[in-house]
């Protein structure tokens, strides 16, 4: 079985228009199109729980949520593995969890990362599976995840909302990931630009007038 789950693609020119869908008034004039309803988000979601819980069986995880942005995707993953222990039987996956907060930035050499919040003591003799909003070039995870290691988890897996198919990759591949998107700058779902569109339901591009009204 391959260590990394299949992603669901969404093809470069994938879109759906705004006009067909509910946009909160307030983004009127700064939103391009609609890359992943709300409701599609949800199915996907739906869909890697069973994945982890395939994965997993009975193994109790230690959820880490990445905060902000990865934050609505973790709150309805936990929605869904909840659903399997309503069933009281052998498939479901028992879970803890933490919330971290991860500032990257750029060291002499290469990527240094800052971690503040959360327990990280707690990871020790774990299954951690770090819940993080978009996987870009990927550097904040490679540099992130061997700090994590030092914690002594169990295993460590990551999963990922989103993939930007992008050529500035840095080869990291998510072990479960909602959506692989073109290379263009996403908000919503708890996804925000300088704190803004967090309130969305769906994931979004935003257009010129969506960066320069909302640039700080
Ligand atoms: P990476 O180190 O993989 O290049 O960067 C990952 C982080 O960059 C994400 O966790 C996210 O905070 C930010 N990021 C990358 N692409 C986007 C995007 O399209 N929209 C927003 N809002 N943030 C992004």
């Amino acid at each position: 079985k391959p260590d990394v789950c299949a992603v669901a693609a969404l093809q470069d020119d994938h879109s759906y228009r705004l006009a067909d869908l509910l946009i909160p008034n307030h983004y009127n004039g700064t939103l391009q199109e609609v890359l992943v309803p709300g409701g599609l988000i949800q199915d996907r979601v739906r869909k890697l729980a069973r994945d982890i819980r395939a994965d997993y069986g009975c193994t109790t995880i230690h959820l880490v949520c990445v905060l902000k942005g990865g934050s609505a995707f973790f709150q309805d993953l936990l929605r869904c593995l909840r659903y399997f222990h309503e069933f009281n039987d052998e498939s479901y996956v028992p879970f803890t969890y933490d919330f971290i907060r991860v500032k990257s930035y750029v060291g002499t050499q290469s990527m240094d990362v800052k971690i503040t919040g959360g327990d990280l003591k707690r990871m020790a003799g774990k299954h951690v599976l770090l819940v993080e909003d978009i996987i870009d070039t990927g550097k904040s995870m490679r540099a992130l995840l061997p700090v994590l290691r030092k914690e002594g988890p169990k295993s460590l897996k990551v999963a990922s909302l989103l993939e930007k198919r992008t050529e500035r990759s840095c080869g990291f591949k998510a072990h479960y990931v909602g959506f692989s998107i073109p290379d263009k700058f996403v908000v919503g779902y708890c996804i925000d630009y300088d704190e803004h569109f967090r309130d969305m339901t769906h994931l979004c591009v935003v257009n010129q007038e969506g960066i320069e009204r909302y640039r700080s």
